[in-house]
């Protein structure tokens, strides 16, 4: 991690800007076998007793555990973000099938994805040794986390009703603003334009929960360096979704 010293000018910027700055949350983790319980990327989650590991809905292969998010291991600030409960994205990443393509990934809700939260009271877990996922990613927990600030975009900033000159577009950018990687809460790192899903049912911009950016904890690239968003509706925390973006 590189510390970077604030000159004036920046300071002067992130001042003009603080009433929307937001903590983002970076996981610190480990490469080791977790428990079903844990928060992790990849690695085993939590399955019900009788349940099959999710499969894609076009090759029909296991997915991969992307993420799995335990809320009780979550900072204090963020338990509730999502409810309470394990989060759990899967995601195919079958090539031969090209499914992330013919599914159209990069938008939300598509068959070959699978978002949900599992409440842990209500389920017996699975024990699996292996993984049936073929070429799975390599197991790590996510051990703790790291408050950072945050900030919005340029573009997201002019939406909030604040205009910056291209030279204070550049400087929030060269600060890693909004913050890259993955991350929990915060401001979503667009590479595109400002992309909040609308949930489906009510038509409501859904919330910003987590963060996947290319080859950062899992070794994967979404298109071309591309960026993911995982958010949910409000109103219906159902209503989950991944989606990416690339250059
Ligand atoms: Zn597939
Ligand atoms: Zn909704």
């Amino acid at each position: 991690m590189t510390l970077k010293i604030q000159t004036p000018t920046e300071q002067h910027l992130l001042e003009r800007i603080s009433q929307f700055k937001k903590t983002t949350w970076l996981p610190v983790v480990e490469k080791r076998t977790g428990t079903v319980l844990n928060s992790k990327f990849s690695g085993i989650p939590l399955l019900a007793e009788n349940e099959a590991w999710p499969c894609c809905g076009l090759c029909q292969q296991e997915m991969q555990l992307f993420v799995q998010l335990n809320s009780n291991e979550l900072p204090v600030e963020a338990q509730q973000i999502f409810g309470g409960g394990v989060l759990q994205v899967f995601y195919c990443t079958n090539d031969e099938q090209g499914c992330e393509v013919e599914c159209e990934a990069y938008f939300p809700f598509a068959k070959s994805t699978l978002l949900r939260v599992v409440d842990p009271a209500k389920v017996v877990a699975k024990t699996l040794v292996v993984s049936p996922v073929i070429d799975a990613f390599e197991e790590k927990v996510i051990i703790t986390w790291h408050a950072a600030d945050d900030y919005p975009n340029c573009e997201e900033l002019d939406e909030l009703g604040v205009e910056l000159s291209d030279k204070e577009a550049e400087m929030l950018y060269e600060q890693d603003f909004p913050k890259t990687g993955d991350k929990l809460l915060g401001w979503p790192a667009w590479v595109q334009g400002i992309e909040y899903p609308e949930c489906p049912v009510c038509s409501d911009s859904m919330k910003f929960i987590f963060q996947i950016d290319s080859e950062d904890n899992l070794d994967y690239m979404f298109g071309d360096v591309g960026c993911a968003h995982i958010t949910q509706c409000e109103k219906h925390p159902e209503r989950l979704a991944i989606a990416w973006a690339c250059c």
